[in-house]
């Protein structure tokens, strides 16, 4: 199984032209690796910036195109009145692949469980790949291991309700496991442990497997991966890529994560 390396650039970069810099830098780093898959996930401005430089790209190897953020309805049969949100059909339409839903930076603007369900089974029906980010946060994981484990069950629960393995779909759905006190913005640079991360990305496959009889769900780790502790990360069985924030603005530091995969 290839690894998944997705840049999420998050709101950046400031202007469309360094957007297109970014990814062309990005595109001709990456673009002989064999053992991972690399999604680019710009913010929605430039999507079609990046659209445009991935499309003559024709071999096999191309890096696959993300949003970072999808609505639950498609105009004109939900209406279009939905000021600000972006239907899974119009991201269709550009050649994006995958979606982020639920990432802890939109839950902590008060996105909640009952619409990142709605979003999943939205984007699965029009054939997204989903990117479902769940993870503890820090008064939490101060708890204990059981607590996060007990914390992230549920939001897994809860994001899922209702989405069929019927023809397959939940193979579309990937885990992000994003411990959020680890994510670079909050802890300086601090990553979670990779045993740590491995139990929980354990924990993760059994209940998907026992709940949702999901048997090879894919599962990613994000949360400070840079080109030093990538290949502990990216090593293990249990975790099959990772989900890049900060160290995905600068192409020589995001090529050296994706070489990390084994
Ligand atoms: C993220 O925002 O999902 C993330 C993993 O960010 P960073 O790599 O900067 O910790």
């Amino acid at each position: 199984m290839k690894e998944l390396i997705i840049a999420n650039w998050k709101m950046n970069p400031a202007t469309a032209r360094e957007a297109a810099r970014l990814a062309k830098e990005t595109v001709r780093r990456v673009k002989n690796l064999k053992n991972a898959e690399v999604v680019i996930v710009p913010p929605f401005v430039f999507l079609e910036t990046v659209a445009k430089i991935l499309k003559p790209i024709t071999y096999n190897l191309k890096p696959k195109l993300g949003a970072q953020d999808v609505f639950w309805k498609n105009p004109p049969a939900g209406g279009g009145a939905y000021t600000g949100e972006v239907s899974p059909r119009q991201l269709r339409s550009l050649g994006v692949k995958y979606v982020i839903v639920g990432h802890s930076e939109r839950r902590a603007l008060g996105e909640a469980d009952h619409q990142i369900n709605e979003k999943i089974k939205a984007a699965l029906k029009d054939g997204l790949k989903v990117i479902l980010c769940v993870g503890e946060p820090l008064i939490v994981r101060r708890k204990g291991r059981v607590a996060a484990k007990r914390f992230v069950k549920d939001q897994l629960r809860k994001s899922l309700k209702g989405v069929s393995n019927v023809k397959g779909q939940l193979s579309n759905v990937v885990i992000a496991y994003e411990p959020v006190w680890a994510i670079s913005s909050r802890s300086g640079g601090r990553s979670d442990t990779p045993e740590d991360a491995i139990e929980m990305a354990k924990f993760i496959k059994n209940f998907l497997n026992s709940k949702f009889k999901i048997r090879n769900s894919k599962l990613i780790y994000g949360g400070s991966v840079n080109s030093k502790n990538a290949r502990a990360f990216l090593s293990p069985e249990e975790i099959n890529g990772a989900l890049i924030g900060s160290k995905s603005l600068n192409a020589s530091d995001f090529q050296k994560i994706a070489e990390s995969a084994a």
